[in-house]
């Protein structure tokens, strides 16, 4: 058996019954994602608008394409009709875009709200104070179809880590009290290689796991 069929069956041994694996394929080859789509995985993660519309047009048309990385304004057409889920809405200009060029393909694109939890200056995401005022503008954009939030939290130790899975999950809890047109709190995507038991321990639904299938990357090839 290769690594990435062991890995896979090792972490889905663990994995809680609603939970979704998606597997974080950046820098991998198609050769890599093929193996772990023959052991019957579907969702894949990519942070760079590039790299997934090549492994798009390379790649069996039932994969389930996760944007996770941050998404620039000006590359947002290229992607639109592409994603299965774009978990990187962070901001309001970008959804502008989204909704505009979905408008003009005449689809309805699904999205995460990515929440900046630690409240750190240099990471994307929206502030816990914020999402009042941004979903009350995601109501006005009728190509835009929120179901859920998405965090990458800070590194920290376990404790630090279950803390931040915690206030998410209190978050998710919160906001699907709203009743808003296009907006449900389904999906809570939290957690990767290194504390997805933890973050499934405090309500994750969707973990997103690179190295732990395929291995360290090599970003200077
Ligand atoms: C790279 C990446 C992951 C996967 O990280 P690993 O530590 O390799 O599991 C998960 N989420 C996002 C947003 C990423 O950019």
């Amino acid at each position: 058996m290769s690594n990435i069929s062991k890995n896979l069956e090792e972490i889905r041994s663990t994995l809680k019954d609603n939970v979704t694996l998606v597997a974080v394929s950046k820098t991998k080859s198609a050769e890599e994602i093929m193996e772990a789509y023959k052991e019957g995985i579907r969702d894949f993660g990519e942070n760079k608008v590039q790299e997934l519309e090549e492994k798009y047009e390379l790649l069996p048309k039932d994969i389930r394409w996760h944007l996770i990385g941050g998404l620039q304004t000006n590359k947002v057409r290229k992607i639109v009709g592409k994603t299965y889920l774009i978990q990187s809405l962070d901001r309001e200009s970008l959804a502008l875009e989204i909704n505009k060029r979905a408008e003009n393909k005449g689809i309805l694109v699904d999205t995460l709200i990515e929440v900046n939890i630690g409240e750190e200056p240099q990471k994307a995401g929206i502030l816990t104070e914020n999402l009042g005022e941004f979903i009350t503008l995601l109501g006005e954009l009728k190509h835009i179809r929120v179901k859920g939030l998405m965090a990458i939290i800070p590194q920290g130790s376990e404790e630090e880590n279950r803390n931040y899975f915690r206030k998410m999950h209190e978050l998710f809890e919160k906001l699907a009290e709203i009743k808003q047109e296009r907006f449900s709190m389904e999906v809570l995507s939290m957690g990767m290689s290194m504390d997805y038991m933890t973050a499934m321990e405090e309500g994750s639904n969707m973990i997103r796991v690179g190295t732990g299938i395929f291995g360290a990357r090599n970003y200077t090839v």
